[in-house]
């Protein structure tokens, strides 16, 4: 196995965390935040490209807003969903009301609306407010057809 990069979701800071270490218990080296914390943050824009530029696992996006009501409601989802995931990939939130110009960059029509990258190029993207076993099941399937 390789070493994974895992950039932390409230420094930025880029940690290495090796194979035989276990992911889940790491802290960020830069600000001692576990890198997994089974809570999606939201993140800004620096931080946001952070992430997508210096992640070796894939990154999922949670594009949301606090009028939209399936926003609102799937946010429990998703953070359930986080803890199946992680720490094969890594889930944040992307407030597009606070980053309007990520928004308007992703092209996001319509929320919420999940988008998978990896290695900075996004793999897939889908909207509507869904359950976690359903988002679970959409990752799962894009990771196999990435081979990620
Ligand atoms: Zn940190």
């Amino acid at each position: 196995m390789t070493e994974t990069f895992v950039v932390c979701a409230k420094c930025g800071g880029v940690n290495r965390v090796a194979p035989e270490r276990p992911a889940l218990a790491a802290k960020c080296g830069q600000c001692g935040t576990k890198l997994f914390a089974g809570h999606p943050e939201d993140i800004g824009a620096a931080l946001f490209d952070r992430q997508l530029a210096r992640s070796s696992i894939p990154v999922l996006v949670d594009v949301w807003a606090p009028w939209c009501g399936p926003c609102l409601s799937m946010a429990p989802a998703y953070e359930a969903a986080a803890g199946e995931l992680e720490p094969r990939v890594r889930l944040i939130k992307l407030n597009s009301e606070a980053e309007p110009a990520v928004a308007s960059r992703l092209a996001i029509r319509g929320i919420p609306t999940m988008i998978l990258f990896w290695k900075s190029r996004e793999v897939a993207r889908i909207s509507g407010a869904m359950t976690r076993t359903q988002i679970v099941l959409w990752v799962k399937d894009q990771l196999s057809t990435i081979g990620a």
